[in-house]
């Protein structure tokens, strides 16, 4: 059973059990820097400026308007607080973005960018024009936009159930994993796909194809269903089983996985309106594919070694939150987060990948994929949900860049490292690191549960 704590994280040589054991150890430090520093609390993104790149009506692959209106359509007969889009909404102060002229009037206090001071870091430019760098894993997220995004506080607005459902989420979910997941066709909602909007033969004959896909799909789960066995995640065929391809799959997987560990951990009971963990929802989500536990661990091997890759770089970081005590705390605190991540067994191998001649070009297309996944980011129709989401798309897309285009051992090369890449990758370690505890709690209350019977 893959949830045997001894059972391998397959790509990586841990345990269960070595994974959750570096977690223990690394959870105070990461819980520290994420809930007790401004620096790595607040998170600048353009949540409501832009547009969902993928369906509309010229594409023709969903009627964005059903996707979208969906969930409201239906929640006029629940009441108010249980709504999805009240829980959705983001809570607390959130200052704008300060904008050039602001900037300017600052001064050299805080420099634009392309005026750094001898001793002023990346972190303390108000970011202002984020430039895509060729070697970036995500779009920066104000890139081509007109508003210049907001300071969130991630305190304020945990990640948790919110009632975001029904086709506009699965149609995200959906995308990432059909379009970008490198294995063939997967099915899309029935009903969402319109086959007769599509824009041309072409596109029309696209939505057909995956339509009798669609059939096929709900006809091989019937049949699971009947038989009383789960459709398994590993139903889905990759068109082959290259490490580069499972990898992406596993980040995606795992994220998903992390996201629904947290919904199930902060539900809300809407008979009782109180919050807590709720352990049918893990069980139908989790406990129920092993792979999916496996793909979370998998990701806390692969941020947590982009972490320790950047111990080098983040000794001569400089820290910039306008108080100066609380930087010489913030640099102690993510100095020692990163030297105990450097200094824990290297169980994700990043040197492994993209070696083989024969996979040439996989790279770029691997990169390519992932800006693909930020950008369905902006097609999640809950704000808080997609907070979390574009914030966790940046940290895997920083972690995929460390990971792939940073030299530990030569720092004059590496592309810049925006300060909020740093606070998404350090944030998404956290969220990861999380759901590893949560999980292991769900799984002594399915344990204490089965006891009991
Ligand atoms: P979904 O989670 O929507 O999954 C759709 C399908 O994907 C499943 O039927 C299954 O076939 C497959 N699948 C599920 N999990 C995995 C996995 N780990 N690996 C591989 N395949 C999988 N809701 C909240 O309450 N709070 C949030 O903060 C939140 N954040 C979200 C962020 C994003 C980016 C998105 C797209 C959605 C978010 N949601 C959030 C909605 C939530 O993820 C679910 O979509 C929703 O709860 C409906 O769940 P579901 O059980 O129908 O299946």
């Amino acid at each position: 059973c893959a949830l045997d704590p001894k059972a391998t994280v397959s790509d990586t040589c841990a345990s269960y059990s070595t994974i959750d054991g570096l977690n223990a150890a690394l959870s105070p430090s990461l819980e520290s820097l994420t809930r007790t520093t401004d620096f790595f609390s607040y998170y600048r993104l353009n949540l409501y400026n832009r547009v969902c790149p993928f369906w509309s009506d010229a594409s023709g692959m969903c009627g964005n308007i059903a996707c979208a209106v969906e969930t409201l359509d239906n929640e006029d007969d629940i009441p108010e607080i249980w709504r999805a889009e009240e829980l959705g909404k983001l809570e607390g102060p959130k200052a704008g973005h300060p904008g050039k002229k602001l900037q300017q009037e600052r001064g050299d206090e805080r420099p634009l960018l392309g005026e750094l001071g001898e001793n002023v870091g990346e972190s303390c430019v108000v970011e202002y024009d984020d430039e895509c760098d060729e070697r970036d894993y995500c779009i920066p997220d104000d890139k081509g936009s007109s508003g210049k995004g907001d300071y969130v506080s991630l305190l304020n607005n945990p990640e948790r159930f919110t009632g975001y459902d029904g086709l506009g989420s699965k149609q995200v979910w959906q995308s990432i994993y059909r379009e970008n997941c490198f294995y063939k066709a997967q099915p899309a909602i029935h009903g969402v796909l319109d086959t007769s909007s599509a824009p041309n033969p072409a596109g029309q004959q696209a939505a057909i194809d995956l339509l009798s896909v669609m059939k096929e799909h709900g006809r091989q789960r019937a049949l699971a269903k009947s038989g009383g066995a789960q459709p398994a995640d590993e139903s889905l065929e990759f068109d082959d089983g290259c490490l580069e391809k499972r990898v992406f799959y596993r980040i995606i997987s795992g994220m998903h996985a992390s996201i629904s560990t947290h919904l199930c951990w902060d539900y809300l009971n809407q008979s009782t309106g109180r919050w807590g963990p709720n352990l049918q929802c893990y069980e139908d989500r989790l406990h129920k594919y092993p792979e999916r536990i496996s793909n979370l661990y998998f990701n806390y091997a692969v941020v947590l070694r982009a972490v320790a890759k950047l111990e080098g770089h983040l000794k001569g970081y400089t820290f910039c939150s306008g108080d100066l005590s609380q930087d010489r705390i913030t640099k102690q605190m993510a100095n020692d987060l990163a030297a105990k991540a450097a200094a824990s067994p290297r169980i994700f191998d990043e040197s492994l990948m993209f070696q083989d001649s024969s996979v040439e070009g996989l790279k770029h297309d691997f990169r390519n994929r992932f800006r693909n996944v930020s950008r369905l980011m902006d097609c999640v129709g809950c704000d808080k949900c997609r907070l979390w989401g574009k914030l966790q798309t940046a940290g895997y897309g920083a972690a995929l860049k460390v990971l792939f285009e940073f030299d530990e051992f030569d720092q004059t090369k590496n592309p810049p490292l925006r300060r909020t890449e740093l606070v998404a990758l350090v944030n998404t370690l956290g969220r990861i690191s999380h759901s590893l505890t949560a999980s292991m709690n769900f799984r002594a209350m399915v344990e204490a549960k089965k006891n009991e019977m």
